[in-house]
């Protein structure tokens, strides 16, 4: 320890190096929220404030996800833009059941969320007919502030949770109400 706090009263087995003591699902927390791999899931208009979103002047690698990939394997968040058919519907759900637990959701702009200005036989009135959604972003089209502004939202819950939420019975029967095992 340093020399300066020599007098202080230091209790017996503290001196020496020092050491940080957290819990483990913290720093798993950390550790996930900051590289979040998504998957942008863009069908239409939507998709273009997300390219916005990732150029330099709002910069979404900033927060640590820069790497995008269309591999549903290799990402954790999905990140859902644009009007969503009801053809389209159970291909966005086998990409969601392709990646990987721990897995997130965001539903960008009104149309993910609630099916927008379509109210039409052809489209899906909110993804959430068919997987599971952690944040909805308002908007039509969100700007890139909000679609930020969503993603945090989605770092503050994957920071906060615990590693094995996930695997917990409530999530297990969000899934089954979803008719996913
Ligand atoms: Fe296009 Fe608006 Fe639908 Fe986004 S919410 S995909 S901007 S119509």
């Amino acid at each position: 320890y340093n020399e300066k706090v020599k007098s202080v009263d230091i209790p017996e087995g503290y001196s020496g190096e020092g050491f940080f003591a957290t819990s483990f699902d913290k720093v798993i927390g950390l550790a996930r929220k900051n590289s979040i791999w998504p998957l942008p899931f863009a069908t239409s208009c939507c998709g273009i404030e997300f390219m916005a979103t990732m150029a330099s002047t709002y910069d979404l690698a900033r927060f640590g996800a820069e790497r995008m990939a269309f591999t549903p394997r290799q990402c954790d968040l999905l990140m859902v833009m644009g009007t969503i058919s009801k053809k389209m519907g159970p291909v966005l759900r086998q990409v969601y059941l392709q990646m990987a637990e721990p897995r997130w959701v965001i539903a960008v702009g009104a149309c993910a969320s609630s099916g927008g200005i379509f109210d039409t036989y052809s489209v899906l009135q909110g993804i959430d007919q068919v997987i599971p959604v952690d944040v909805y972003v308002p908007g039509c089209p969100p700007r890139p502030e909000a679609i930020i502004d969503g993603f945090m939202r989605i770092q503050d819950l994957i920071g906060q949770e615990s590693m094995r939420r996930r695997n917990s019975e409530k999530y297990k029967d969000l899934l089954n109400s979803y008719g996913i095992q």
